[in-house]
């Protein structure tokens, strides 16, 4: 079987030392969260400090990449053009499992299907591949 190739044309996040870890793990097709040591708190995306108390004691965590939408748009407009082929295009706040709140695209056939606090699941490879950012599914 061969993995699907990511999409040349869709924008690609510019890697940091910041952000390698999660991109490197989104390459695997897994999460990649942010838990701070100090406070406790997970987010997502990436940072050098913890946004809730700026503290720079950082771990990387695994999320189990399962999550509920918290609210979304269906974007249908003013997409770039590797987008407009696909458009409505679903742009959702997910809340997974970890407690982090992320911005991410949920992929599906009906984008009219989709409904706040429907669970969704991190897509897995090879499907994952397609696309540079972490990006999930309906459950
Ligand atoms: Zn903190």
């Amino acid at each position: 079987m061969t993995s699907p190739q990511a999409n040349p044309a869709y924008p690609r996040p510019r890697e940091t030392p910041t952000n390698a870890p999660m991109l490197a793990a989104w390459r695997e097709g897994t999460l990649a969260l942010q838990k701070c040591g100090a406070c406790g708190h997970v987010f997502f995306y990436p940072r050098s400090v913890c946004p809730k108390c700026w503290d720079p004691g950082l771990a990387w965590i695994s999320s189990d990449g399962r999550g509920r939408i918290v609210s979304f748009s269906r974007v249908h407009r003013g997409l770039s053009a590797a987008f407009i082929d696909e458009a409505p295009i679903v742009l959702a706040e997910v809340a997974v499992t970890e407690g982090a709140l992320m911005l991410a695209r949920v992929v599906c056939d009906d984008a009219q299907a989709v409904k706040s606090a429907l669970p969704v699941r991190l897509l897995s490879l090879p499907e994952a591949a397609r696309y540079p950012l972490p990006t999930f599914s309906l459950d």
